[in-house]
C-alpha cells in the first residue's frame, strides 16, 4: 500500500527536511532582528547574509543583487511597478499573453495609470517568437517581462535570445523564474537578465518568501515604504527563518540540479510513453522538449469537460494532481488563458490535467499513478481516438 502521492509540485512543494532543520533555530532561540546592533541582531543578520549568498549562487548573481520579498507575486510587482516608477514616465512594457496573474494583473494596474502594455502571442507549443518581440521593440520599450517557464504547460522560453534582443534595443529584461528556479540552470549574466523573480515554495523551501534579483545599476523604486531594509527596496523586518529556509533550499537545488533534471525527465517521459501507449485519447499540451523536466500537461480528447471527475477519482485513491494552475482554481470552470493563447478552443482550454513531479517522487509512485489513471480513464469510458492534429499538438 503506497502512502499519498503528491504530483502537484508546480502548485507548491513539500519542505525538504534539510530546509526545515536549517530553519528551526531561527524559529526558536535565534529570534533576533537583523537590524539590531546587539549579538542577537548580528546572528540574525549573518543568517540573512548567508541565505542571500546561497540564493545569489543559484542564479550566478552577486549577493548584493538579491532583494528578499514575501512572495514571487511581490517580486513580480516590484520588478514591473518599481522599474516603471524609476523611469518616471508611464513607459511601455512588453510581456506575453501566457504570464502568471502576478504579471498580468500588475500590467493591468499599470495600464490603468497610463503604461502602454504589449502582449506577445505564443505558438501552439506555448513558445514566444523572437520575431514578435523584435517587432514590438521597434517602438520605444521600457521593460520586457517574459516568464522563464510557464506554470500551466511547463514550456520553457528562449530567454537567452529574448533577453539579448531586448538589450540590443536598450530596454530592461525581467523574467518571472518562479517555476524555473532550481529546476533548470539559470545564470543571470550569461542570459543578460536585469530583473528575475523567484519564490522559495516552488523549490522545496517555505511559503511566503520570495526574491527579486536586481542587476547592479538597474533603476528601481520601492513599492513598500518603511524602515529601509533590503537596501531601501523592501522595507519590513526580515522573515529570518523563511529567508534561511530559502537559502538552504537554493543551495540544495543548486547541488542536486543536474541529477534531478535527468531523474525527473526520465520519470516524466515514462508517464508519457505509458499513457500514449495505453490511452489513445490522451494528448499533450506544450512543447515536448522545451519544458520543465518534471512537468506534464495532458488532455483527454472529447472528454475535456470530465477532467474534474478524473481528479476527484485520483484524489480519492490517494493521488494529488491538478487541473491547470492553482491560481486557476480560484476561477474554476473558466478556460485557461494560457491554452486559449496557444490556440485551443474554450472546451479544450478547460480540459487540462497537470502532473508535476518533485524531489521525493519515486519510480514506484509513477507506476502506481499510471495504473490508477489508466483504470480511471477506462472506468469513465475515455476510449475515443484522437483526431490526428490533436494527437500531435
Ligand atoms: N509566477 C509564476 C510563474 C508562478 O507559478 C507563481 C505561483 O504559482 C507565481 C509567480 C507567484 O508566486 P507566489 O506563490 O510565491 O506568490
Amino acid at each position: 500500500m503506497i502512502a499519498r502521492i503528491y504530483f502537484d509540485h508546480s502548485a507548491t512543494t513539500p519542505l525538504d527536511p534539510r530546509v526545515l532543520e536549517a530553519m528551526l533555530p531561527y524559529l526558536d532561540g535565534a529570534f533576533g532582528n537583523p537590524s539590531s546592533l546587539h549579538r542577537e541582531g548580528r546572528i540574525a543578520r549573518d543568517a540573512v547574509q548567508t541565505a542571500r549568498a546561497q540564493v545569489a549562487d543559484l542564479i550566478g548573481a552577486d549577493p548584493k543583487e538579491i532583494i528578499f520579498t514575501a512572495s514571487g507575486t511581490e517580486s513580480d510587482n516590484l520588478a514591473l511597478i518599481g522599474a516603471v516608477h524609476a523611469i518616471g514616465t508611464p513607459g511601455h512594457i512588453v510581456t506575453t499573453s501566457i504570464e502568471h496573474p502576478a504579471i498580468l494583473q500588475t500590467c493591468r494596474h499599470l495600464a490603468s495609470t497610463g503604461t502602454k502594455i504589449t502582449y506577445l502571442p505564443v505558438n501552439r507549443e506555448g513558445i514566444v517568437s523572437t520575431s514578435s518581440l523584435l517587432r514590438a521593440l521597434q517602438q520605444n520599450v521600457t521593460l520586457v517581462s517574459i516568464m522563464a517557464a510557464n506554470n500551466v504547460v511547463g514550456t520553457l522560453q528562449p530567454i537567452e535570445e529574448l533577453a539579448h534582443l531586448t538589450k540590443l534595443h536598450g530596454a530592461l529584461f525581467h523574467t518571472d523564474a518562479v517555476q524555473a528556479g532550481g529546476k533548470v540552470p539559470l545564470d543571470v549574466n550569461r542570459l543578460q537578465i536585469d530583473l528575475l523573480s523567484l519564490s522559495a515554495h516552488k523549490l522545496h523551501g517555505p511559503k511566503g518568501i520570495g526574491a527579486l534579483y536586481v542587476r547592479k545599476g538597474t533603476g528601481l523604486e520601492p513599492i513598500i515604504f518603511g524602515g529601509g531594509q533590503e537596501g531601501g527596496l523592501r522595507s519590513a523586518t526580515e522573515n529570518v527563518a523563511a529567508i534561511v529556509g530559502f537559502g538552504a533550499a537554493a543551495a540544495i537545488a543548486k547541488t542536486e540540479l543536474a541529477e534531478e533534471v535527468s531523474r525527473l525527465r526520465e520519470l516524466r517521459d515514462h508517464i508519457v510513453e505509458q499513457l500514449e501507449r495505453r490511452c489513445p485519447d490522451v494528448y499533450i499540451f506544450g512543447d515536448r522538449e522545451q519544458r520543465l523536466p518534471g512537468h506534464l500537461s495532458i488532455g483527454f480528447c472529447e472528454h475535456e469537460s470530465e477532467v474534474a471527475k478524473v481528479l476527484t477519482q485520483l484524489d480519492s485513491q490517494g493521488i494529488a494532481i491538478s487541473a491547470g494552475s492553482a491560481c486557476n482554481a480560484n476561477h474554476s470552470g473558466e478556460p485557461s488563458h494560457v491554452l486559449l493563447a496557444m490556440g485551443y478552443d474554450d472546451e479544450r482550454a478547460r480540459g487540462l490535467i497537470r502532473i508535476s513531479l518533485g524531489r521525493f517522487n519515486t519510480r514506484d509512485e509513477v507506476e502506481h499513478f499510471v495504473e490508477t489513471l489508466v483504470s480511471s480513464a477506462r472506468k469513465l469510458k475515455f476510449s475515443s481516438e484522437c483526431p490526428q492534429q490533436l494527437a500531435s499538438a
